[in-house]
C-alpha cells in the first residue's frame, strides 16, 4: 500500500471525503487542469459508496440510448413534478436532469470511470406519470482490482454480508447462475470460472478482485486518480474552512494530532457523506423514535454539515423523512459482531412472504421500493408498532427464494435459527407466541393472504399491481408474480429494521453546489456534494441511483463553477 504523502500548503481546490461524490469532484478537477488535493478522514477510499449497488438514476444517459432505450430529461421532470411537486427544487432539478447525461460522457470519454446500462430496471414510484421501466439506470463496469496492485488495500471492501467464501463479490446477475450452477453446463462453466479467478486472488489479495458495482465505480474512479498523479491525503480530516460567509480561502485539516492549513485559491468542496453517525443531527431531522441502524460509512460523522453550518449556511430539514431507508436484519457474525443486510430486491417481492407489525397484521405492500417500505414502516408505528416488523413466510419460499443473507435452496438454514438471526416454529400459532404477536391475528392474517395467492389480487395493498413489484417477483409464479401462499412448516420470521443507506437533509446549495447562507446567497468558494448537500430529490426515492446520480453531477457542476465556467 501506497505511503501517506506530505501535505501541500496550497492548493487550486481542496476536496474533503473520497467518497463517490468526492473522488468525482477531485477526477474532475485534475481533467481541469485544476491543482487539486483530496483529503480522507480514514485510510481507505469509497465511504459509503463503495458499499453501494453503484447505480446512477440519469435519466436520457447516452449509453442507454445506444441501447435502444428511449427517454429525455422532460418525461423525467414529469415524473419529479408528480413525485415531489412541480416547483420544488426547480432550478437544481433542471440542472441535474440537462447536464447529468454529459457529465456520464465526459467521465466515460477522458478517465477510466465507465458505465454500462441496467437495461430494464423501474423507477420506484413506476405507476406515476413520466416514469421509466427502463433505460434511467446505469451502473458502473466491473473492474479488476489487480490494476491497483498494492493499493488495492486503499478500496473500503463491501459490507462482509454482501460476499460470498469470505470475499468474493457477486452481481445480481452471477446469483442465479451460481445457485444453479450443477443445473447446466453452461452455468457450471461459468461458476467455475468466478470460483478459479477468486481461489486465485486469495493467493495474493485479502479479498477477490473481481469488483462490481458500488466498488467498480469507486475502484474506477480511484484507479483514474492515480493514473492522473492527484494528491490522496488519508487519515486527514477537514475539521474548518478559512474564512467566513464572504469567502471561504482554504481549510485546516487533522492528520493525527497535528493540524494543518491548507489555503485553497479557487474552493473548498465538501463531500464527507452526510449526517448519518452525528447522534444529534439524527435526533433533530429523523423521525421518532430515531432509527438505531444506519448503513452509511462510520466516519460520516457529519463534519461537512457543521462546518458548513457554522459559516451561517443553511440546512434544508423539510424534506420529508431526512433519509433514503431500508429495512435490515441484524446478522450474527461468527467473531461475535453484528452485520446490517438490507433488505433491498432480492426477498420482499417473491411470491410467499409477508411484513406485519406487532399486532399481525399487514401494513405495506411488502414489494414497494425499500425506501417505501420503511416509510410505510414509519406510518403504521404512530398506531401500532411496526419497528421491528417481522417478515413471515413458510419453509417453501425460505428454500426457493431464501431470506435476508440465507441464499436460496441453502442447506443448512437451521443454522440460522440457532445463531438467532431466524425464528422458526411448526405451525404459525406458536411463530406468533415467540414472537409476541397474537396468534389468532397472525393466523387470520395468513389465512386472508393465501385467498389473495389464489385469486391473484391483494385487495389490501395491491401487491403485484405495479412494474417495479413484478419486476422483483418471480415472473414464472401465476397469476400474481409477487403472491404465493405460506402453507408448509415450519414457519419462519425474521425481524426487520429501519435503517437508512443515505441522508437527504444537508446543506442547501445552489445549482453549481454552492453553500447558500441564510441570506440565500451562495457562500463565495463553499460547495458541497453528496450527502453532504441537502437532496435534490427532496427526501423522496424516485429510483435506483437516487443518490450516486446527483453527487458525481452535482461534483461535476462545483469544480466547473469553481474554475469559472457558466454550464
Ligand atoms: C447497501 C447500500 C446500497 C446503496 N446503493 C446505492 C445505489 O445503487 N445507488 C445510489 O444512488 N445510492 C446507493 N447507496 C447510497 C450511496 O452509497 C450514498 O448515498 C453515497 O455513497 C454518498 O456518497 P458521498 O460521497 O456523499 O458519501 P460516502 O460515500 O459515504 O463518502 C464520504 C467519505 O467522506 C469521508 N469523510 C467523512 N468525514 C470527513 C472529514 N471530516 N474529512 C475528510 N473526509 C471525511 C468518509 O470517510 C467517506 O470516505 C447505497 C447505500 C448502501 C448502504
Amino acid at each position: 500500500m501506497s505511503a501517506n504523502i506530505d501535505p501541500p500548503s496550497e492548493v487550486d481546490l481542496l476536496v474533503a471525503g473520497a467518497g463517490p461524490a468526492g473522488m468525482a469532484a477531485a477526477l474532475v478537477a485534475s481533467l481541469e487542469g485544476l491543482n487539486v488535493l483530496l483529503c480522507e478522514k480514514s485510510d481507505q477510499v469509497g465511504g459509503t459508496g463503495s458499499t453501494s449497488a453503484g447505480t446512477l438514476w440519469i435519466p436520457g444517459n447516452s449509453q442507454s440510448r445506444a441501447a435502444g432505450y428511449s427517454d429525455s430529461a422532460e418525461q423525467a421532470d414529469r415524473y419529479l413534478s408528480a413525485l415531489i411537486g412541480e416547483g420544488t427544487n426547480r432550478d437544481l432539478r433542471n440542472a441535474y436532469l440537462r447536464t447529468g447525461p454529459m457529465v456520464i460522457d465526459y467521465l466515460s470519454a477522458r478517465s477510466d470511470v465507465q458505465f454500462v446500462p441496467c437495461g430494464k430496471h423501474p423507477d420506484y414510484r413506476s405507476n406515476m406519470p413520466g416514469a421509466a421501466l427502463a433505460g434511467r439506470a446505469i451502473v458502473p463496469e466491473p473492474f479488476d482490482g489487480r490494476l491497483l496492485d498494492g493499493d488495492f488495500r486503499r478500496i473500503r471492501p463491501p459490507v462482509p454480508e454482501f460476499m460470498v467464501l469470505g470475499g468474493m463479490m457477486v452481481g445480481k446477475a452471477d446469483i442465479s447462475r451460481l445457485i444453479g450452477r450443477f443445473k447446466s453446463i453452461s452455468n457450471f462453466l461459468y461458476s467455475s470460472k468466478l470460483f478459479l479467478r477468486y481461489l486465485s486472488d486469495r493467493l495474493k489479495y485479502a479479498r477477490g478482485t473481481r469488483l462490481m458495482m458500488g466498488n467498480a465505480l469507486i475502484a474506477r474512479l480511484f484507479y483514474s486518480l492515480r493514473k492522473r498523479n492527484v494528491p490522496i491525503l488519508f487519515d486527514a480530516s477537514i475539521i474548518e474552512v478559512e474564512g467566513d460567509r464572504n469567502g471561504v480561502k482554504g481549510a485546516q485539516l487533522k492528520i493525527g494530532d497535528k493540524k494543518i492549513a491548507v489555503n485553497a485559491r479557487k474552493g473548498v468542496v465538501l463531500a464527507t457523506g452526510g449526517y448519518a453517525h452525528n447522534r444529534s443531527f439524527r435526533e433533530a431531522f429523523m423521525p421518532c423514535p430515531v432509527p438505531t441502524y444506519s448503513m452509511s460509512a462510520a466516519d460520516n460523522t457529519g463534519d461537512g454539515v457543521e462546518i458548513g453550518q457554522r459559516l451561517g449556511a443553511v440546512l434544508t430539514p423539510e424534506q420529508s423523512t431526512s433519509g433514503l431507508w431500508t429495512p435490515v436484519s441484524i446478522v450474527p457474525r461468527g467473531d461475535g459482531t453484528e452485520g446490517l443486510l438490507p433488505h433491498l430486491v432480492l426477498d420482499r417481492a417473491k411470491p410467499g412472504v409477508i411484513a406485519v407489525n406487532s399486532a399481525g397484521q399487514r401494513f405495506v405492500n411488502e414489494a414497494a421500493s425499500y425506501h417505501d417500505f420503511v416509510l410505510a414502516m414509519f406510518e403504521c408505528n404512530k398506531t401500532t408498532p411496526a419497528i421491528p416488523a417481522w417478515l413471515i413466510c413458510d419453509s417453501t419460499f425460505l428454500a426457493k427464494y431464501g431470506l435476508g443473507v440465507i441464499y436460496p435452496g441453502h442447506r443448512n438454514p437451521g443454522q440460522f435459527v440457532e445463531n438467532g438471526y431466524l425464528v422458526s416454529a411448526p405451525d404459525l400459532g406458536e411463530l406468533a407466541g415467540k414472537i409476541g404477536i397474537d396468534a389468532l391475528q397472525l393466523r387470520g392474517t395468513v389465512a386472508r393472504y393465501n385467498g389473495f395467492a389464489e385469486t391473484g389480487i391483494d385487495i389490501d395493498f395491491g401487491k403485484g399491481e405495479t412494474e417495479l413489484n413484478r419486476f422483483n417477483g418471480d415472473a414464472d409464479h401465476k397469476p400474481n408474480p409477487c403472491i404465493g401462499s405460506l402453507a408448509k412448516p415450519p414457519f419462519y420470521a425474521l425481524a426487520v429494521w429501519p435503517a437508512d443507506i443515505a441522508v437527504s437533509t444537508g446543506l442547501a446549495t445552489d445549482a453549481d453546489a454552492r453553500v447558500l447562507a441564510s441570506d440565500g446567497k451562495p457562500i463565495p468558494g463553499l460547495y458541497a456534494c453528496g450527502n453532504d448537500m441537502a437532496s435534490v430529490m427532496a427526501g423522496s426515492y424516485p429510483g435506483p441511483g437516487t443518490t450516486l446520480g446527483p453527487a458525481i453531477v452535482f461534483a461535476y457542476r462545483a469544480v466547473m463553477h469553481a474554475k469559472g465556467f457558466s454550464l
